[in-house]
């Protein structure tokens, strides 16, 4: 098999398959990321994505029916080559029901409605999408390379084709005193929106990061990890839409999952409690023994 990186994928897809069809990340200017660092951007070449689904097909380990798409944004491929690498997958592996992938938000500006539905009915879903917040002011601090409208716009049109999709939120993206804001405006998104599942990790710096910098140069503060809990309190009291609300992701020193907005009480009640038992430093040393993502 092709891999130019380690295997990166969401916790909650471990029991895919995993099939390099691009390599890094188109984007990679986030100030807080450490992913695809050893791989430059790269669409793979035919004959490889080919020579990787015959050495599956011939495999007897076939105890899986998703194939997980590696690289940060492999969704950024035209529309003719995701469907040509849907057929190919389903013609050598029959026995793949579906297709993951991460994606960015600008990943979907080059498909319309009817080609994402089509994509869909390709077996594509559960995209991860690191939509990250909703606040424009952070998207811009962060370099993500797309604001809150491009968000709304271009996932509403995912949405429209039905194509499923997981929403990642970043807790603590904006540093200390900013976490209310950041709950606000990525409310107003979700909440226009219909993602499947909102999955939280919380900011955790890391040296070879352009924000770690920052905060050594006193240009960043990173929340408490209080004001963290109490961030996604008030992201949860605001959600309007039906969603998962998740938060199991290694860098959450705190695992809390429910409905929303069906179980907001019993999430709020949880982050409350973990809350009450945060005084003695057991939330800081959990964020200090993460070494890595
Ligand atoms: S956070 Fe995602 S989009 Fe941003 S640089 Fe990292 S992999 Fe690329």
């Amino acid at each position: 098999m092709h891999f130019a990186s380690g295997v990166v994928r969401p916790p909650f897809e471990a029991g895919c398959e995993f099939l390099q069809i691009t390599s890094g990340c188109s984007h990679d200017r986030c100030e807080f990321c450490t992913f695809y660092k050893d791989a430059r951007f790269a669409v793979s070449p035919w004959d490889e994505v080919e020579a990787d689904l015959d050495e599956l097909a011939a495999s007897p380990w076939r105890h899986y029916d998703r194939i997980w798409l590696q690289g940060a944004d492999s969704f950024v491929l035209p529309y003719d080559r995701l469907m040509r690498v849907a057929e190919l997958i389903h013609e050598k592996l029959p026995w793949v029901k579906s297709i993951g992938a991460f994606a960015r938000v600008t990943n979907f500006r080059n498909k319309s409605v009817e080609q994402l539905r089509a994509l869909a009915d390709a077996g594509y879903s559960r995209l991860t999408v690191g939509v990250e917040t909703g606040d424009d002011y952070l998207l811009e601090r962060m370099s993500k390379g797309y604001d809150s409208a491009t968000v709304l716009e271009q996932m509403a049109k995912v949405d429209e084709a039905g194509l499923s999709w997981v929403g990642q939120f970043v807790n603590g993206l904006g540093g200390r005193g900013y976490g209310e804001r950041s709950a606000v405006e990525t409310a107003r998104v979700y909440n226009e929106l219909r993602p499947m599942m909102i999955y939280v990790a919380s900011l955790t710096l890391f040296p070879d990061t352009p924000l770690y910098q920052d905060v050594l140069a006193g240009q960043f503060e990173e929340a408490t990890e209080v004001e963290r809990l109490v961030e996604l309190q008030e992201l949860v009291a605001r959600l309007e839409c039906d969603t998962v609300f998740k938060c199991e992701h290694v860098s959450m020193p705190v695992k809390v999952a429910g409905r929303v907005p069906l179980e907001r009480d019993a999430v709020i009640a949880a982050l409350d409690e973990a809350i009450a038992l945060s005084g003695d430093g057991r939330l800081e040393r959990y964020r200090a023994g993460i070494v890595s993502l």
